[in-house]
């Protein structure tokens, strides 16, 4: 079978990776960039480059994006709607589930089919088999083009025909990698500033992250079932747990931000009444008012 040929936009680390895989899988890839110079290696290696947008999106059936938002995508492909209608854009930008369901119908009015994707890899996980990404919208346009954009990330996991979902399930694994990952900024922050560094705390901060996968199981059971019973934690125990975190961090001369928000997100739940409740007593709290 013949490699789809595929329209590139956007070559940032993330779309410079997809050209790469897709040229060495054997498919024949236009590439439209805003700053042209970064196609250079890739037309060495027989990518074509298009002009303008226009000129990109009326060269292939399957365009794919990887911009920096979903801003980006209008400001190019705007000026190339009379190329849409009859492409299928796969979106790989990250931006919200709203955004993503707004310019799945922007696209529609083109005469254009959506895919939201929502790629879990990194630039050098592009092209390898155990990377996922996200996909929502036509479950036609996802199954026509599924083994291209198999190439890019070895698994696929279509999430449904709502073009908000894929963004979805991408800003919640956001915001446990962001925040976790900040979480290990503040303790090699504080490793430093006690003589210690990042490698000295290696083992133990990767311990810590290695246990979460049966925490989050145990909390995850309880919370469907609304059980928030403080008979093994209480929010009690986590504020005055969080107040020694925010100390040990001021003590040593170090930003306690993330820590002392945490602090206040468990006192709000403790004025709320959940003091002898468990800490995953919060998500309710999350869920019913912003500060
Ligand atoms: P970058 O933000 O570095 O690259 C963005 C691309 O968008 C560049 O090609 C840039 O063009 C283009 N761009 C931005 N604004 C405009 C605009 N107004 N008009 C035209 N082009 C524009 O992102 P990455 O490559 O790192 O990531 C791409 C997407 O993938 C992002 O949404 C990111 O959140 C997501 N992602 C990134 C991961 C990563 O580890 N990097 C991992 C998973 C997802 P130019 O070259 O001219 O600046």
């Amino acid at each position: 079978m013949t490699a789809t040929p595929v329209t590139l936009i956007g070559l940032g680390p993330m779309g410079h990776a997809m050209a790469t895989v897709l040229l060495d899988k054997g498919h024949q890839v236009t590439l439209w960039n805003r700053t042209a110079s970064r196609a250079d290696d890739l037309v060495e290696r027989g990518a074509i480059l298009a002009a303008t947008p226009e000129e990109a999106v009326a060269a292939n059936e399957l365009v794919i994006l990887s911009l920096t938002d979903y801003d980006a995508m209008y400001a190019v492909l705007e000026p190339a709607a009379a190329a849409l209608p009859g492409r299928v854009i796969v979106n790989l930008s990250s931006d919200t589930p709203e955004k993503a369901r707004k310019a799945a119908k922007w696209a529609a009015g083109h005469g254009a089919a959506h895919l939201t994707g929502g790629v879990l890899a990194p630039p050098h996980g592009i092209g390898k088999p155990e990377f996922s990404t996200f996909y929502s919208g036509p479950r036609a346009a996802y199954d026509k083009h599924r083994a291209t954009l198999e190439v890019l990330t070895g698994e696929t996991d279509y999430r449904g025909e709502d073009a908000g979902l894929a963004a979805l399930m991408y800003q919640l694994n956001m915001v446990i990698f962001w925040t976790s990952v900040s979480s290990y900024w503040y303790a090699v922050a504080l490793a430093k500033a006690n003589g210690l560094s990042a490698t000295d705390i290696l083992p133990y901060a990767s311990q810590n992250m290695t246990g979460m996968p049966e925490f989050l199981s145990f909390y995850a059971a309880r919370i469907d079932a609304g059980n928030h019973e403080g008979d093994v934690d209480r929010l009690a125990m986590g504020l005055a747990s969080m107040e020694h975190v925010v100390d040990t961090h001021t003590d040593s001369g170090v930003d306690a931000a993330l820590p002392s928000a945490v602090a206040d997100l468990f006192r709000r739940g403790m004025e709320a009444g959940h003091a002898a409740d468990s800490f995953s007593s919060i998500v309710e709290l999350l869920g019913k008012e912003a500060p």
